[in-house]
This record gives C-alpha cells, sequence and structure tokens, in this order.
C-alpha cells in the first residue's frame, strides 16, 4: 500500500499511552487527519455549547462521556470532506457499544477500518506520562516536561503561546481514568483482535522508534514527506 491510498486508522490505548502523540506524527506522514473525540469534546467545553456543558461533569470526574454524545461527534466529523482519503480516530472508540455504532455507521458509509494499532504501556509509566503532560492551549501540540520538554516550561515552542495542564490530569482524576480504561475499554483489544484488525504495538522507547514501528506494523510505508 502506498501512502497515496486510503487508511482509515483507530489508535487505542490507556490515557497517556502516546496516541495523541503519534496520531499527530501519523496524520502528517499519511496526511489523513487526526480525529481526537477529547479534543473535540475540549474544544465544545471551552465554547460552552450545551454539548460541552453536558459533557463536562463526566470529563471532570474522569468518567467516560455516554456513547451517543461522542458517537454524535464521530458521526459529523467521518462526514467532512478532509476524511474521505482516510482518519485517524484518536481515542474512539472507547466502549463496545461504541465500537459497534461505529462498525454500522462505516457500513452506511461504505467504508471499514484498515488497522487499530493498540498503543501497549504500564501504569506506572502512564502516571509519569500524565503528571508531566503539557498542551499548548493554541495550536494543541504536547509536551512532557521532562520526557519531551518545550525550552521553557510554560511556553510553546511552536507557537509561543501559554502551556496549560489538563484538568483531568491531576492525580484523583487520572487514576479514575485509569479504572475506566481498565473497565469499559481493555475489552476492545479482543474485540478487534476477533476481527483480525488489531496491531500491537509497544508504547515504550522513544516517541520517534514507537511511530516507525508503528508504520512497520500498519504497511511498511516508509513515506517521508514531513
Ligand atoms: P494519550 O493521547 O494516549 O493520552 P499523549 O500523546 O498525550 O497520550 O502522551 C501523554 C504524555 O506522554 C505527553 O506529555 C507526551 O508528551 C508524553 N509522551 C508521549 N510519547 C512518549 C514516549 N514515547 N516517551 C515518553 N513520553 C511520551
Ligand atoms: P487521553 O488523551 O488521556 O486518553 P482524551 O483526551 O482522549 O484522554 O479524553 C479525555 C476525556 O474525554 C475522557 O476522560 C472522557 O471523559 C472524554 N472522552 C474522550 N473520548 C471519549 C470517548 N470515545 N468516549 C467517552 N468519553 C470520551
Ligand atoms: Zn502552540
Amino acid at each position: 500500500m502506498t501512502c497515496s491510498e486510503n487508511m482509515n486508522l483507530i489508535f487505542l490505548g490507556p490515557p497517556g499511552a502516546g496516541k495523541g502523540t503519534q496520531a499527530k506524527i501519523i496524520s502528517r506522514k499519511y496526511s489523513i487527519p487526526q480525529v481526537s473525540t477529547g479534543d473535540i469534546l475540549r474544544s465544545a467545553v471551552r465554547e460552552s455549547t450545551p454539548m460541552g456543558i453536558r459533557a463536562k461533569e463526566y470529563m471532570d470526574s474522569g468518567a467516560l462521556v455516554p456513547d451517543e454524545v461522542v458517537i454524535g461527534i464521530v458521526e459529523e466529523r467521518l462526514q467532512q470532506p478532509d476524511c474521505e482519503k482516510g482518519f485517524i480516530l484518536d481515542g474512539f472508540p472507547r466502549t463496545v457499544g461504541q465500537a459497534d455504532s461505529l462498525a454500522r455507521l462505516l457500513e452506511g458509509f461504505g467504508k471499514r477500518i484498515d488497522h487499530v494499532v493498540s498503543i501497549s504501556v504500564d501504569d506506572e509509566e502512564l502516571l509519569k506520562r500524565i503528571s508531566g503532560r503539557r498542551t499548548c492551549e493554541k495550536c494543541g501540540k504536547g509536551y512532557h516536561l521532562i520526557f519531551d520538554p518545550p525550552k521553557d516550561p510554560a511556553v510553546c515552542d511552536a507557537c509561543g503561546s501559554a502551556l496549560f495542564q489538563r484538568d483531568d490530569d491531576k492525580e484523583e482524576t487520572m487514576r479514575k481514568r485509569l479504572v475506566e480504561y481498565n473497565s469499559k475499554t481493555a475489552p476492545l483489544i479482543q474485540y478487534y483482535s476477533e476481527k483480525s484488525l488489531l496491531r500491537v504495538v509497544a508504547g515504550i522507547g522513544s516517541i520517534e522508534d514507537i511511530c516507525d514501528n508503528i508504520i512497520k506494523t500498519i504497511d511498511g510505508c516508509r513515506c517521508d514527506n514531513p
């Protein structure tokens, strides 16, 4: 398969596994959009839309937002023209119900998922990653205070805007999110394995090495487009 062919991907993994980091890189390399339900929800919360107001209480407590809310987001997003040539679903689906809905949705569009990339990282490392995570409020670029530090801990290298720590990245909430992951999202590993779509990639090591492994795993495409 070459980089110009359609590629519909799911990035699966616990909070802090590196889904967003890797999705951004793969999105650039393959010229397909990153569809992050977390990012879409956070922007709805910032703008205080009815959906954002509804989602906020769940997100603040570390719980998953109800299925029908996120399914609605994805249904709308996947119909936009930039998803024609493929997409990366980052952080969706997160429940078996969402996965079933996605399958029905894609069937209706005459599309299918090519690969589910499952990024595996142990809990101790996840907690370190989430506690040091910082995000640019303007361009959305992610950093880690120790593992991938910005030059100035409060400022984005890429655009000069302020970096913030997500409210749900504080200790209590992140533990709750890991519990939610283990009970509701981890069953998707089995789900996609049974459909022969699961590609497990170890999420430990440098961001570049993990990215290389993802590319090797999905199809050996070595496109070097920036
Ligand atoms: P997710 O989207 O799965 O929640 P992120 O991509 O936001 O995860 O990564 C979580 C944190 O870990 C971020 O601060 C990011 O900079 C950092 N990170 C990502 N990949 C690695 C890696 N391979 N090694 C060390 N830290 C990483
Ligand atoms: P992380 O990068 O740490 O994996 P996300 O940014 O993907 O976290 O999600 C942040 C929060 O947004 C979740 O804890 C949950 O409340 C909500 N959320 C995001 N995606 C989904 C989804 N597919 N289903 C339900 N809730 C979601
Ligand atoms: Zn920025």
